[in-house]
């Protein structure tokens, strides 16, 4: 029975960590890690849970075996590498900072690599427990390392943008400083149909943290100087997501207006000549952006003949990557409508029609 406690007990507080440790990534996971440049050898995200569900087990095993018949001087030092394990998470997930993440990690590799040492003698099962865990964070390093040797650090970045002065920048255009656009109404104009609380989020937050990402990754590279579109249609990688990101948000809240429109004539006609009729159009975008599998965009675009279409992306995917005219888009990302519907995008397609700027749309044809 004590012996079952031995075990159990530390089996829990490691779960228990990583329970803690994982809620505290949740943010940077959706928001900041996909943006980074990752090793060639990174798993798929789903492995990271399942491998520390089972290292966490065999870590609270190792501690039961110690606490049975091993040196119970290794007891301390278990805690402690469980504490710069859980460290990591803070440093890294949580203040975003690699640097800070690869020094913790590599104090953690000498502590276990001091544990396994220790217990060895006394309870080789314990060794032998700890050695998938071993051999995981020095992976893990070699991760951890290279994301900070590929990725821009933060603070440096900082230091560029305070010191650039802003009337040079404007004579000499070295960096564009991409910066929030404007809202043309109010943060509450749009409810019930959208939230205030999800324009915070949704502009406030997520926009922001495109925005923020964009101009971290753009410094140094042939992009920097460049207009906002140009990178869109010419980039890849994080910062091709980033800037479209960027430009697609931007779009699509410029595109939304309290006061419900008539669908003007022009645009009604170019919608029916192409679908047959505005409700039939309406109809079929509904059906493209309820449909679109996962996370993305789905677009009404113009080709340079003229012909209109429905287009949809996944992702941060934008027409004007294939020569087409963005004239409409919705965002069918789950951050766009998980505060006012939470899992109903239906219902989000449905209120966002009531908000369409259909002037701005037709201007734009
Ligand atoms: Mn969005």
């Amino acid at each position: 029975m004590k012996k079952a406690v031995c075990y159990v007990v530390p089996v829990l507080l490691c779960l228990l960590v990583g329970v803690v440790a994982g809620s505290l990534q949740t943010e940077s996971l959706s928001e900041w890690y996909p943006t980074l440049t990752k090793a060639p050898l990174s798993p798929p995200a789903i492995v990271f849970p399942i491998a520390w569900t089972l290292l966490y087990i065999c870590m609270g095993l190792s501690l039961g075996r110690v606490l049975i018949d091993g040196d119970k001087r290794f007891v301390t030092l278990w805690f402690l590498q469980l504490a710069v394990n859980f460290l990591w998470s803070i440093f890294f997930f949580y203040l975003r900072s690699p640097l800070a993440g690869l020094v913790d990690i590599v104090v953690l590799d000498l502590l276990v690599v001091l544990y396994v040492w220790g217990v060895r003698r006394q309870t080789p099962s314990a060794a032998w427990l700890f050695v998938p865990y071993l051999a995981w964070i020095l992976f893990a390093t070699y991760l951890n390392a290279y994301i900070y040797i590929k990725n821009p650090i933060e603070k440096e970045i900082s230091v560029v943008l305070t010191m650039e002065d802003p009337m040079s920048s404007t004579k000499n255009q070295q960096t564009m400083t991409h910066t929030m656009p404007q809202l043309p109404y109010a943060m509450e104009a749009l409810s019930p149909k959208m939230s205030r609380e999800t324009l915070e989020y949704h502009y406030g937050k997520h926009l922001q943290t495109y925005i923020d990402n964009l101009n971290r990754l753009i410094v140094g590279t042939p992009y920097a100087a460049m207009p906002l579109d140009e990178i869109v249609c010419k980039a890849d990688g994080a910062i091709f997501n980033n800037a479209a990101q960027t430009w697609n948000h931007t779009f699509f809240f410029d595109t939304l207006t309290p006061a419900q429109q008539a669908v003007p004539e022009k645009l009604a006609a170019a919608l029916t000549k192409e679908f047959g009729s505005v409700e039939a159009f309406k109809e079929a975008f509904t059906q493209a952006a309820a449909g679109l599998f996962g996370s993305g965009w789905v677009w009404l675009a113009e080709s340079p003949e003229g012909r209109l279409s429905i287009v949809a992306e996944s992702n941060a995917g934008n027409p004007m990557t294939r020569g087409l005219k963005p004239l409409l888009a919705i965002d069918v990302w789950e951050h766009a409508y998980y505060i006012d519907c939470r899992n109903r995008r239906a219902e989000f397609i449905k209120n966002w029609w009531d908000l369409v700027d259909w002037r701005k749309v037709a201007d734009r044809l």
